[in-house]
């Protein structure tokens, strides 16, 4: 037994007669993991700072291949150097109704395709603008398939105009509630951080800039004043048709910024966890290169999960979990005993 004391973990060989399960998570705060296999750096994750892709390097020890390691299930989350975890904005406040209620981007059901319903947008508005000041997606898109919006690179300049990316808007959303969700992460059980009610707190420490007008915001979040303003212009002139000609983004969600100040807050690629880890079979057994089984090694939940490019929906993480947990602990139970 040994103690590592710079990560604080305390090493204990136990002898498994049976079979191994790995079931280290991912390598969400990993950062020369996530350089090497995802799809745009930095990425930012939700959950536990333990999950440094351990298991990952103790099954490519024993031989494992790896699969789905530049894939993640991310979309755009707050990340302040102050914090060591991500914490998951609520874009549209308490007012917005959507199957997703409070939460984040997806509002896709929610009046369903341009011009379906006669129910008059409600709640509050806000965009997401790039580094030029401009929308660049339908903002209200499929949650955990944004992240893919923010690999662009600009070849020509050498950098990623959407990382970071802005999240904007107006009094009406500061006054409506938290801009975190609090019912879980960070800012919620597992209490890295209490944000205020009021949002006053995190206006006071700068990780939420105002201006007077849309152009000093901009100033301040060091975007070009007229390009954000026309884009917010432009949106508000959507919001009075009902129509997004740029993005056709859902009727119901096209709620003006017309009441200043203006606010804008950081938002940087990130979310719950990655994907990427040893291969597993239908059996649960880690495999190697040629497909063969390592020998009693198995596998389950996000390191390595059975997810790739695309998240399947919301559960699906636990889902799989639950699901190779099972798996693997029915196969490693009936190993012959060493
Ligand atoms: C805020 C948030 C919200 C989420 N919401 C949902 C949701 O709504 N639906 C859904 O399906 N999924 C959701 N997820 C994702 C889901 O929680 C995870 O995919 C799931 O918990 C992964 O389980 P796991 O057992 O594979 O890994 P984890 O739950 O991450 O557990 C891995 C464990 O291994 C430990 N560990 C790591 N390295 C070592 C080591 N060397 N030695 C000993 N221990 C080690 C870690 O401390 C950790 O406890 C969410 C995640 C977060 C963070």
């Amino acid at each position: 037994m040994c103690e590592d004391r710079r990560r604080r973990v305390k090493l204990i060989n136990i002898r498994s007669r049976r079979a191994v399960i790995l079931a280290t998570g991912g390598f969400e705060f990993d950062e020369q993991m996530k350089l090497q296999f995802l799809k745009v750096y930095p990425t930012y994750f939700l959950g536990t700072p333990a999950n440094t892709g351990d298991g990952i390097r103790m099954a490519l020890g024993a031989g494992a291949h790896l699969w789905h390691m530049n894939c993640c299930s991310a979309r755009l989350v707050m990340k302040f150097p102050d914090l060591a975890v991500a914490l998951n904005p609520v874009f549209g406040g308490k007012g917005w109704s959507s199957p997703w209620r409070e939460t984040e981007l997806a509002t896709e059901t929610r009046g369903g395709t341009e011009g379906e319903s006669h129910e008059a947008p409600s709640g509050v508005g806000y965009i997401i603008v790039d580094q030029s000041g401009k929308r660049y997606a339908r903002e209200t898109f499929k949650p955990h398939s944004f992240y893919y919006e923010l690999t662009g690179f600009d070849s020509q300049n050498a950098f990623y105009p959407r990382v970071p990316s802005y999240w904007i808007f107006d009094q009406r959303r500061l006054d409506d509630g938290p801009l975190v969700r609090t019912g879980s992460g960070g800012a919620g059980p597992a209490g890295f951080y209490r944000w205020s009610e009021d949002n006053r707190e995190e206006l006071e420490q700068g990780w939420i800039l105002k201006g007077n007008t849309v152009k000093e915001l901009a100033e301040r979040a060091g975007l070009d004043p007229a390009s954000l303003a026309e884009t917010v212009h432009r949106y508000n002139e959507s919001c009075k048709q009902g129509r997004d000609v740029d993005f056709g983004r859902q009727r119901l969600t096209l709620v003006p910024l017309d009441t200043e100040p203006c606010y804008a807050v950081k938002l940087w690629p990130g979310g719950p966890n990655t994907q990427g880890g040893p291969q597993r079979n239908s059996r649960a057994q880690v495999v190697r290169p040629d497909g063969n089984p390592v020998p009693r090694l198995y596998s389950a939940g996000e390191l390595g999960s059975i997810y790739g490019m695309l998240y399947p929906a919301g559960g699906g993480n636990l889902a799989e979990c639950f699901a190779f947990g099972r798996i693997a602990g029915e196969n490693a139970g009936q190993e012959d005993p060493l």
